[in-house]
């Protein structure tokens, strides 16, 4: 299951809709702890597909990835998940998603029309990898007074 806050999804609807026509990705840290990953914060990464396969491909750069993870860590976070965008198109992973899954990683992906996130799903790979399922989430309250 994920947890997350109103105020991630917002930050990911933002990113999507501003980078519509072409596809947005980030990284979602947090907590893993059993079965529920707890989103702390949402990090967009900068696509560095080539210009004519960006509408419906993210590709991020190795070393930008390295170097999220190690901030992460420093922060006490892992990274639990993947968020992507889907221009024109809907909110269910490819077959390319499912070919660069990662086990356990949840997959957000939000689907963007006209430059409105109008859907979006949260997807978990089975064990066997042969395919996403859909994924429960609980959008958690701000607690009042944390600051932040
Ligand atoms: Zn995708």
């Amino acid at each position: 299951m994920l947890e997350l806050r109103q105020e991630h999804l917002e930050a990911i609807r933002v990113h999507a809709e501003a980078d519509y026509p072409h596809e947005c990705g980030g990284l979602l840290l947090g907590h893993l702890d059993g079965d529920t990953k707890t989103v702390v914060e949402t990090l967009p990464m900068e696509n560095t597909a080539a210009q004519e396969t960006r509408h419906d491909r993210v590709l991020i750069d190795p070393r930008a990835l390295m170097l999220a993870e190690r901030d992460a860590r420093k922060k006490e976070l892992d990274v639990v998940g993947y968020y992507h965008s889907h221009p024109d198109d809907e909110a269910v992973p490819s077959q390319f998603d499912l070919d660069h899954a990662l086990p356990v990683w949840s997959y957000i992906i939000v689907s963007v029309r006209d430059r409105r996130a109008v859907d979006w799903n949260s997807w978990e790979m089975v064990d066997d990898r042969s395919k996403f399922e859909l994924e429960r989430y609980e959008i958690r309250e701000k607690q009042v007074g944390s600051g932040g």
